[in-house]
């Protein structure tokens, strides 16, 4: 049994390291590690530098640190500390973020990491460089203290999250799973158990290409000759009426499928990039984009859609291609030329997660919460993270305060870093017990 004396040891070790803390955070959003996925350039791309900043800090509170790159020059690095398997507890965070958008709308620089009012203002401060800042530092105090855990101890520092996850999925190949996980994301310290599916998919939709000027003959249908002024059937208008139908069908599980933790109307089916034109590309998608003069045969919709952390990502999928194949049914043309659904579009899926909100790592970080003075609600994630990925598992998403992710002037505030830190070491205390 730890003593209070010890977690009070603990908890003045992180208030004594303060600016320590918010030295290292800055540290972090001033290598800039926008995801090379979205901007392409040398001095942005910074991840493996910021690894190794990582990989330093983690060695310094006495883990072993591996480091195994994701992607060529884009390595994760994960910090242990040697325990039983039975209590272990991982605390996940990602160094990816995305680009700053409009430098000059900037109060100050976005790799600054400017501290002002009580906030520390940067890309990624937030999203999520802060929430690792402080899991990095609850290691450090464990340290310090020389406490030794019974369960085994990991940080999973990750490259890729903002992309598809790719980073966590790279890690966790292969690798002993631990009991519990703790993704640091940004919450305002709330405790999100839950998080819904993400699904990519693109329906694609095939007419029949003619030249646009017989198409008067949709308007007044007109006695033709053999082939002279046949109008095509326009794969543009067949994806603006499966984009009608979708959003009826987005409205029907808006009213039907609820989660008490997630907000209503959270089952979103979001056409998102759509593309039409003549001919069919190997890639997928049309071939010629820049011919208004043929009617095109070939429209694409990739849709982002999100299904409740009570669905299965099989469930869903059949509901969807099921009412895609009543929808094409009740045409002639597309009854015989049948939409095409395509799944894992660019390899992306996050599988849903649903853990116990009165599960025992839930419990441990209200009770550390409560005693810090963070408000610590229990709710619901209502985007997705990299918590999907650790299957069976139970993640937890709890972070610190801050706004403006993926926005212009994104801030972490710096009391919540130091609570959440404070949090996470007697959380990590007392899931993974102590060493005897
Ligand atoms: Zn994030």
């Amino acid at each position: 049994m730890t003593s209070e004396r010890t977690i009070n040891q603990v908890i003045e070790q992180i208030e004594g390291d303060r600016d320590w803390l918010v030295g290292i955070v800055r540290d972090l959003v001033r290598i800039p590690t926008v995801n090379p996925k979205f901007e392409r350039d040398e001095d942005l791309n910074r991840e493996d530098q910021c690894q190794q900043l990582v990989g330093n800090l983690l060695a310094d509170a006495n883990m072993a640190v591996s480091t195994a790159e994701a992607f060529p020059n884009r390595p994760n690095v994960v910090g242990r500390l040697d325990g039983e398997d039975g209590n272990s507890l991982a605390i996940n965070g990602h160094i990816d973020v995305v680009p700053s958008g409009d430098v000059d709308a900037w109060t100050t620089g976005p790799f600054e990491a400017a501290v002002r009012d009580g906030r520390i203002y940067g890309r990624g401060s937030y999203d999520m460089k802060g929430g690792l800042g402080a899991a990095i530092g609850a290691v450090r105090a464990l340290a310090a203290c020389g406490i030794e855990l019974a369960g085994r101890l990991e940080i999973h520092s990750v490259v890729d999250e903002e992309a598809g996850g790719f980073g966590t999925r790279a890690l966790l190949q292969g690798v002993p799973r631990t009991t519990a996980v703790i993704v640091a994301e940004p919450t305002q310290t709330d405790v999100m158990v839950c998080q819904p599916g993400l699904e990519w998919v693109r329906v694609t939709l095939r007419g029949l290409s003619a030249h646009a000027g017989w198409r008067y003959n949709d308007i007044y249908p007109q006695p033709q000759g053999p082939d002279r002024t046949r109008p095509g059937v326009n794969a543009a208008e067949l994806a603006t009426r499966f984009i009608d139908a979708i959003a009826h069908l987005e409205r029907s599980w808006g009213k039907r499928k609820f989660h008490p933790l997630l907000p209503p109307g959270i089952t979103t089916i979001s056409p998102s990039v759509v593309h039409a034109g003549v001919g069919m590309g190997p890639n997928g998608l049309p071939t010629s984009v820049t011919n208004p003069a043929t009617t095109p045969d070939v429209a694409t919709i990739d849709f982002d859609l999100k299904y409740l952390p009570t669905e299965t990502s099989e469930q869903v999928r059949r509901e969807f291609e099921d009412f895609v194949h009543h929808w094409a049914m009740m045409d002639p043309w597309l009854r015989e030329h049948p939409p095409r659904v395509q799944w894992d579009l660019y390899g992306l899926h996050f599988p849903e997660f649903n853990t116990d909100p009165d599960g025992p790592l839930v419990r441990s970080i209200l009770r550390q919460s409560a005693r810090h003075g963070l408000p610590g609600r229990v709710t619901g994630f209502p985007a997705v993270c990299d918590g999907a990925f650790y299957e069976g598992a139970d993640p937890v998403i709890f972070g610190p305060c801050g706004a403006d992710a993926h926005g212009v002037d994104e801030w972490v505030d710096i009391d919540s870093l130091i609570g959440v830190a404070k949090v996470m070491a007697v959380t990590a205390i007392e899931h993974c017990g102590v060493a005897q």
